[in-house]
C-alpha cells in the first residue's frame, strides 16, 4: 500500500521547482512530456513519495480546464496497486465509478486510471500499476 504521488496544476512548472530548491538544494526530479502531448511533467523525488507537477501545453488540456475553474494546486493523488485490472474490477462491483474503462499508459509507461471525484469524496484518485510488476 502506496501512496505513489500527488499531482499539483501548476502554470509554470521551472518556478515551482525553483521553490521546492530552496527547501531541498539537491532535489533529484525528471521531467517528461505526457503521451498526448498535452502536458509538461516534473517527476520531483521524494523518500517515499513523489510529487508530480503538471503544466499544461494545450489551451483545451484537462489541466488547464482545471486550472481555469479550480485555479493551481492539488489535482489527484495516486495509489499504487500491484494488479490494476484487478483493482478496476472490484471498484466497479462497488459501483465506485471509475473514468476511463480501460487502463491507459501514463508517465514513466505505468498503467493508470482514474476513479470519479464523486465516487471518491471529492478526490480524483489516479491508480497506477508500475511498469514490470
Ligand atoms: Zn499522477
Amino acid at each position: 500500500m502506496k501512496v505513489d504521488h500527488i499531482g499539483i496544476a501548476v502554470k509554470n512548472l521551472k518556478e515551482v521547482i525553483e521553490k521546492f530548491q530552496k527547501v531541498y538544494p539537491d532535489l533529484h526530479f525528471h521531467t517528461e512530456k505526457s503521451k498526448d502531448g498535452e502536458m509538461e511533467i516534473a517527476f520531483l523525488k521524494f523518500e517515499n513519495i513523489e510529487i508530480e507537477l503538471l503544466e499544461s501545453l494545450k489551451e483545451e488540456s484537462v489541466i488547464n480546464r482545471f486550472i481555469q475553474k479550480k485555479g493551481e494546486g492539488i489535482h489527484h493523488i495516486a495509489l499504487e496497486v500491484k494488479n490494476i485490472n484487478e483493482s478496476m474490477d472490484k471498484l466497479n462491483n462497488s459501483h465506485i465509478r471509475l473514468i476511463n474503462n480501460k487502463p491507459k499508459i501514463g508517465s514513466k509507461d505505468s498503467l493508470v486510471t482514474f476513479l470519479h471525484p464523486k465516487g471518491f469524496n471529492g478526490v480524483l484518485v489516479e491508480l497506477c500499476q508500475k511498469k514490470g510488476i
